[in-house]
């Protein structure tokens, strides 16, 4: 094991978000590929907003991806005597205050400086208050340095310095006696001994406050790479409003695992122009300082792309257990219908999500219950008895048969009629699956089995004298 230290440390106020889950891949493939330790961290200070289910959500989503942690999950809410102590130590050393403004007080001087053009700040009214007014409520004010520059040397975005007479006295305990985020954020951090902290772009501005903190509480300070955020197609910040941002909103929709994480690697990192890469490939070639400075957009196109790779070269067998629960929100059972390794075999070449293979494979549990009549209209009436009925003859007589048997079947019956092969096959499409949108005719009957396949035909010859 090296001695890099990761963590992912999600709010849990909502479901996990594919930022946050590309945010934990980044840490999760760092760790791996140095043989450093990933930790999840559940920052739930916020007791308002934090919730059981958000925190299961998450879990759930991590597990979904495979981002499996080594350490944790810690929640912040269980170290609140840790951060007091902390708060102490700066009180004691002087590095801390105690503020008695009234939050009135604060927000008029605050509208005050805005209206004349000031940046809003924290005046320092006591700061170098001696007096401790009893019984009146105070919040605990960090000292932060008044001149110079606080700078620090981001992974992914260079040297970032902020002057700090623009970083106002940070609240690091409110009057309640809770304390606030960047202050626990450090302590987290700093007793977790975390080396390098991958975060969402959105923390650039917290970082400064954060290495003022370090400095004063004596602890190293470790590396940032902040992370551009992801922008849906209009540029704005993705949100609900492009479309689902919910990593288990994916799963149900029916895309797998590998290939979220294929895509999201790919917002914001790059290994020359590779699209496709394996856990393996992933793990072995990821390189923080290859992720780009600039937002990425997010591309549903793309994502389809890849979901429909990996369905087409995954293991039947897996994509067969992944496939049920799709199918059972359709209320379909499978026992006693076509074996469904079968039944993916044969939907794989096509489908791009497994919610399309479901409804693809419908048919094969579910005989059809109507037909796709003006499809069938294009065709004789008279004919398709006859072709119904050579199929039927044919199919009886060969008991058992391969896909490749059917098929070779198929030009027997039409060389013998003298039909081509879109007078017979399209009809058999119709009649076996009620549509024209199947499988190619030998696989459906092989899948479906000869009898099944005589019935159904039987029923389509019936539905066709009848029209
Ligand atoms: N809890 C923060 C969030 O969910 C992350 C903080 C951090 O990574 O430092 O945005």
């Amino acid at each position: 094991m090296s001695e890099l230290r990761l963590r992912f440390a999600p709010s849990p106020t909502g479901y996990l978000h594919v930022g946050g889950a590309r945010t934990a891949l980044f840490n999760w493939l760092l760790a791996r590929k140095q043989g450093g330790t990933f930790i999840l961290r559940i920052e739930d200070t916020d007791v308002e907003r934090s919730t059981r289910e958000s925190v299961d959500a998450i879990f759930e989503g991590m597990k979904w991806l495979g981002l499996e942690w080594d350490e944790g999950p810690f929640y912040q809410s269980e170290s609140f005597p840790v951060y007091k102590e902390y708060v102490q130590k700066l009180l004691d050393a002087g590095k801390a205050y105690k503020c008695y403004c009234a939050a009135e007080e604060l927000e008029g001087k605050r509208n005050l400086a805005m209206q004349e053009g000031r940046k809003p700040k924290y005046d320092g009214t006591c700061r170098e208050r001696l007096d401790q007014p009893d019984g009146q409520p105070y919040v605990i004010r960090f000292r932060a340095p008044q001149g110079g520059v606080t700078t620090f040397d981001d992974l992914i975005k260079g040297t970032i310095t902020f002057p700090n007479e623009e970083l106002d006295d940070l609240i690091i305990q409110r009057t309640d006696g809770t304390p606030t985020y960047n202050f626990c954020v450090v302590i987290d951090d700093a007793s977790m001994r975390i080396t390098t902290v991958i975060r969402g772009d959105d923390h650039v501005n917290n970082t400064p406050r954060q290495v003022q903190l370090y400095n004063a509480l004596g602890f190293p300070v470790p590396q940032f790479a902040h992370v551009p955020m992801i922008l849906g197609a209009d540029k704005a910040r993705l949100s609900k409003r492009h479309g689902a941002t919910s990593v288990i909103a994916y799963r149900d929709m029916g895309f797998l695992p590998e290939a979220l994480i294929n895509y999201l690697v790919r917002l914001g990192w790059s290994n020359g122009d590779d699209e496709i890469f394996s856990r393996d490939e992933m793990i072995q070639k990821f390189d923080i300082h290859n992720v780009g400075r600039s937002a990425s957009v997010f591309n549903t196109e793309k994502l389809l792309w890849l979901n429909a790779h990996y369905i087409k070269n995954g293991d039947p067998e897996r994509l067969a257990d992944l496939l049920l629960p799709h199918l059972s929100s359709r209320d379909v059972t499978t026992s006693g219908g076509p074996d469904l390794m079968a039944v993916v075999r044969t939907l794989q070449e096509r489908a791009q999500t497994l919610e399309e293979m479901a409804e693809r494979a419908l048919f094969y549990y579910n005989a059809p219950t109507g037909y796709d009549d003006a499809a069938l209209a294009k065709f004789d009436k008279q004919q398709l008895q006859a072709v119904f009925a050579a199929v039927t003859d044919k199919l009886a007589e060969a008991l058992s048969s391969d896909a490749h048997g059917i098929d070779a079947l198929f030009k027997e019956i039409c060389a013998e009629n003298s039909w081509k092969m879109g007078q017979v096959g399209q009809p058999v499409r119709i009649a076996l699956s009620g549509g024209t949108q199947a499988p190619g005719i030998g696989e459906i009957i092989v899948t479906l089995g000869v009898e099944e396949t005589i019935r159904r035909i039987r029923k389509a010859r019936e539905h066709v004298a009848g029209n």
